[in-house]
């Protein structure tokens, strides 16, 4: 068997212009949907990461602002950005770029964000509204990870899926995304012991780790559904994730590449969030 692929960029696209359709029907109404994107210091892969999002506005007819500070910002001035943020009526959406300089609490940075704007779904306003089933913001990856799933037609009703990773940010909020859809979920991390036994069972996996061939062939069902998150460097410092993709695909029924699979995808959910944040707030 041969997998076929759920190409992010492809699936991107589609969205991407459903977004540009919205915005411009949005605009027509008088909103404008606008996305604010902060970044603290000079990170050099956080600074392609938020050139990127901001590119992909523009492209998308969203309007989007990139504030950038030097990595001596205090505390305090960031967060007086962020209510400034809160208050801005041309925003609809607040991304503050992470990580943050060690002197600055991340967690009280993401509190400090209006729940309303919080389009990358990570204020705990917003991952409450994910476990309750409310209206909130999901998470930009997983919530990609669930579009692709949908994209090939498939029903996660009494499927067993295996994430493998527990972040607040990608394997929490996937294990709930999933159990939402009502498959039965297991979650393995660091201290899981036999790892193969768990993903053996598996009808869909999701690979959220951060480390090369953590899956490989001989660890997955035949005719399973694999997510690669990851996003590693290999021996040639190429861009890879976290399954061994050429293993992967002679055993797997649909399997994502990396690159052009979940990375594009979380860029696309973060212009769906802050669209949809846009509509929620504009006047009827
Ligand atoms: P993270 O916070 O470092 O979490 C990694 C998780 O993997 C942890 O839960 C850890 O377990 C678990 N883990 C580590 N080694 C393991 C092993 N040998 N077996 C099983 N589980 C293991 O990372 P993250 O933020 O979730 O990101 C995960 C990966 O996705 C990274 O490569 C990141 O770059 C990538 N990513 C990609 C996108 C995208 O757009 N494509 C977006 C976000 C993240 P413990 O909890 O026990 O430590």
């Amino acid at each position: 068997m041969t997998a076929q692929l759920i190409d992010g960029n492809a699936l991107s696209r589609q969205l991407r212009s459903e977004v540009a359709e919205r915005a411009l029907a949005l605009k027509a109404r008088g909103t404008t949907p606008g996305l604010a994107v902060v970044l603290v210091g000079d990170n050099p892969a956080s600074q392609v990461y938020v050139r990127n999002k901001v590119k992909a506005c523009h492209e998308a007819g969203l309007h989007s602002v990139l504030e950038q500070y030097p990595a001596e910002l205090s505390e305090t001035e960031l967060l007086a950005r962020v209510h400034a943020l809160n208050n801005d009526p041309a925003i609809h959406g607040i991304l503050v770029q992470l990580p943050l300089p060690a002197h600055i609490d991340a967690q009280k940075v993401i509190e400090a964000i209006s729940p309303a704007k919080d389009v990358d779904g990570f204020h705990m306003a917003s991952a409450g509204a994910l476990m309750t089933g409310m209206p909130g913001f999901w998470p930009c990856t997983p919530y990609g990870c669930m579009k692709m799933l949908e994209s090939i037609g498939y029903d996660l009703r009494g499927k067993h899926a295996v994430v493998i990773g527990r972040s607040n940010i990608v394997g929490k909020p996937m294990a709930l995304m999933l159990l939402a859809q009502d498959a039965t979920v297991t979650v393995c991390h660091s201290r899981t012991k036999d790892l193969k036994a768990q993903t053996l069972q598996a009808d869909v996996i999701v690979a959220a780790v951060g480390k090369r061939n953590v899956l490989t062939a001989d660890m997955v069902k035949p005719g399973a559904v694999v997510l690669d998150v990851g996003m590693n460097r290999n021996d040639e410092g190429k861009l890879c994730g976290d399954v061994d993709f050429d293993g992967v695909k002679a055993v797997a029924s649909h399997i994502t590449p990396v690159p052009g699979g979940v990375g594009p995808m979380t860029i696309t959910m973060l212009l769906v969030n802050t669209l949809e944040a846009a509509e929620r707030s504009a006047p009827h």
